[in-house]
């Protein structure tokens, strides 16, 4: 094995990695085909897992070896969540990650990466005078540095009306690297993960099941057990609707773990449980939505790459620029030409939602509309300070903004006046006489779930409550 006598930095690393070195990343079927009709109450299920996120895969994977019937319930018909990687046809070997990008949770693994990113370059950005940002985080900072940093994506937290506390981390000094940093990615795409998770605890046992295009309502305690009431969703062209004459579904189970983020949490309705109103207040105050948007660019040639520069942070509303890479089998070469957070989402959310649409080859949610294209190539011009006519046109393109249901955001961030650790102890058994739980990355202290690792382990968290947590097969290698 790869990392045979290596000791991995944290535990979680470990389990997930040994197991999905086993296993490839199979065809995993997310068509719903392993769905089954659930009006039948015949039966109760010992888990259901709601929510096929990365969370809710790696709950289901946890829980597999234990002989329960176990279903996960997922609004969408795909497997991933904000973990969602696509391929352009013209480039198939070059992951266009929509969601989550760089991965904390295999750190320190031989798990198959690719280091790409050169991180926190912004913090070796030079201003006019000779200065590393990083610089002023250490000596104070005048207005017009503020105004800056506060534009620039990652810093703005500090900034905004959420909790200083979230600025604590960040503006740690030990916490500044010295030098580039290479960031992890999966080989197979950020989404191999979940679906690889997903694929091993369905061939476990035929007592586990995946049912996709179901959106969890309403939990109400009935007896010692709950029923589960779902709306039936659709998914075309990758956007989830309701059905047309949609059914509500009801399924018995004996357990309940919740793997969804704030917004959809606090759209679910629970009856016969004892959650107290201040626990409602946590939900929907304690963190708020921080929506995010990615724009990728496909090129016949990296036109870029005359400029010698590869990355960069910037304050117009392309954000973040990175260069993903050439095809090996194409020659086509792809640019992550925006990525960001925040207020300038509306603007990206704007131009995106006057049509016409570039010629996707793929065509589906993920195409860029034609203003949104002209709109980044412009500040790509900016960016890059060559002429707008030397950017040829692009070839392929897509889009992801993370601001709607069932996300809100692409991550969270705690807001003034709450206590982190009560709001998580809380939060993870809402009711301490009910067996409902919410492994939610929403609330994870510090940083939640802008890093999975955060939400995973929370995930672990639900699991030590369960008290199934210390009779499953953690694997220290
Ligand atoms: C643009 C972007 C960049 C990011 N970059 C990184 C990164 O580089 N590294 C990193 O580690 N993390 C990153 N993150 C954060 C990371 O994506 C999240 O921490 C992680 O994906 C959270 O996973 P989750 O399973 O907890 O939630 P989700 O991925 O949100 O999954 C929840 C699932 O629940 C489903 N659901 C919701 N409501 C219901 C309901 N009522 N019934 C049934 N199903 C429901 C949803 O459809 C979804 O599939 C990024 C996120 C974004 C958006």
């Amino acid at each position: 094995m790869a990392f045979k006598g290596q000791r991995c930095r944290h535990e979680l690393s470990c389990i997930i990695i040994f197991d999905l070195l086993l296993i490839s990343v199979t065809g995993f079927v997310l068509d719903g085909t392993r769905a089954e009709d659930l009006t039948s109450k015949q039966t109760c299920e010992d888990v259901a897992i709601i929510g096929a996120g990365i969370s809710g895969s790696y709950a289901a994977w946890r829980l597999r070896d234990h002989n329960l019937s176990i279903s996960v319930y997922e609004y969408s018909n795909r497997v991933g969540g904000r973990f969602r990687t696509i391929r352009f046809p013209n480039s198939p070997d070059i992951n266009v990650e929509l969601g989550a990008m760089r991965e904390a949770l295999l750190n320190g693994t031989d798990f198959p990466a690719n280091g790409t990113f050169n991180d926190y370059a912004l913090l070796h950005t030079r201003t006019k005078d000779g200065l590393e940002l990083a610089a002023y985080f250490t000596m104070g900072i005048s207005k017009e540095m503020s105004d800056l940093i506060r534009d620039v994506v990652g810093f703005r937290f500090m900034f905004g009306d959420v909790s200083s506390a979230n600025a604590v981390p960040l503006s740690n000094p030990n916490r500044i690297p010295t030098g580039p940093r290479v960031v992890q990615t999966v080989k197979e795409g950020m989404e191999a993960v979940p679906h690889t998770l997903m694929d091993r605890f369905l061939q476990t046992s035929h007592s586990h099941k995946l049912h996709l295009n179901r959106e969890l309502t309403k939990v109400i305690r009935t007896g010692a057990t709950y029923t589960l009431r779902f709306k039936e969703t659709v998914t075309t062209n990758g956007i989830t609707t309701y059905a047309k004459n949609f059914r509500m579904l009801e399924v018995c189970a004996k357990k309940v773990v919740l793997t969804v983020p704030r917004l959809a949490l606090s759209k679910v309705t629970f009856s016969g449980l004892s959650i107290s109103h201040d626990l409602s207040d946590s939900i929907e105050n304690a963190v708020k939505d921080v929506p995010a948007f990615k724009i990728f660019l496909a090129y016949d040639t990296p036109w870029w790459r005359t400029t010698n520069v590869t990355h960069a942070e910037t304050d117009l509303p392309n954000r973040q620029v990175y260069d993903f890479g050439t095809s090996a089998q194409t020659s086509t070469s792809v640019l992550a030409a925006a990525y960001g957070d925040m207020d300038i989402v509306k603007f990206w959310r704007e131009v995106q939602s006057r049509g016409p649409f570039m010629n996707c080859l793929n065509g589906n949610d993920t195409c860029p509309s034609e203003a949104a294209v002209k709109h980044v190539t412009n500040f790509l011009a900016e960016i890059f300070q060559i002429p707008l006519e030397s950017i040829p046109t692009p070839v392929d393109g897509a889009i992801s903004i993370w601001d709607k249901f069932p996300f809100g955001g692409g991550w969270h961030v705690w807001m003034p006046g709450y206590n982190w650790d009560d709001v998580r102890r809380d939060v993870l058994q809402p009711s301490p006489t009910d067996h409902v739980y919410f492994a939610t990355g929403s609330y994870a202290p510090g940083e939640t779930d802008s890093w999975s690792n955060n939400a995973l382990e929370t995930v672990e968290r639900v699991l030590k409550l369960l008290s199934w947590a210390s009779s499953l097969n953690a694997l220290e290698i």
